[in-house]
């Protein structure tokens, strides 16, 4: 992979979606064949040794690679959803957010025990929503859990937060 491309490849909104978050647009990454093309291979590098049998995404920029990484790595595809979109039966985990908290939610029947899961979003801030996955996926007792962002934002120290037992990986560091 090609980082320095993959990094020029993401566009960043100043204040958006309120004043002071430099937002990081990923759409500018995808929408490039060949980035798109390599971001795929290189991710599904990463994890192919790992026997991940599912690969966990979390609503709603982390169902574009998570898919696509699944299908590489011959492993299904889980998505963890916003309240009150998952027909069936959920779990669900309630975490703080800066202001006030938030909800997600994965369907009961989505894993079986002692399966190998790989967790993926676009972004890693302060690991709040990533903790809250990890947590709601540890009630399916898994085997190992592995989580992976396309982007970090090493400023903010989220990689902190989990528990030592998961691999966190991120392609694309910014301060
Ligand atoms: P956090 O829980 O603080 O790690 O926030 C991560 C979630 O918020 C991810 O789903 C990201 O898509 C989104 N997010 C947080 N900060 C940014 C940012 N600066 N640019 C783009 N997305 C962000």
């Amino acid at each position: 992979m090609n980082i320095e491309k993959l990094k020029n490849a993401i566009r960043n909104i100043p204040d958006f979606p309120i004043p002071g978050i430099q937002f990081k647009d990923v759409t500018t990454l995808f929408k490039d064949a060949q980035i798109l093309c390599e971001l795929t291979d290189g991710l599904s590098e990463m994890y192919k040794d790992k026997g991940i049998t599912k690969v966990v995404g979390i609503e709603s920029r982390g169902f574009i690679m998570g898919p696509l990484l699944a299908v590489r790595l011959n492993a299904g595809f889980i998505p963890i959803r916003k309240p009150g979109k998952l027909p069936a039966a959920v779990y669900e985990e309630t975490y703080s957010k800066e202001y006030g908290g938030d909800s997600i939610q994965v369907h009961q029947d989505a894993i079986n025990s002692g399966e190998i899961i790989l967790l993926h979003d676009d972004l890693l801030a302060t690991g709040g929503t990533m903790v809250a996955a990890v947590n709601l996926i540890r009630r399916f007792n898994p085997r190992r859990i592995y989580v992976n962002f396309i982007i970090e934002l090493e400023d903010l120290k989220g990689r902190g937060v989990f528990d030592s037992d998961v691999q966190i990986d991120s392609i694309l560091k910014f301060e």
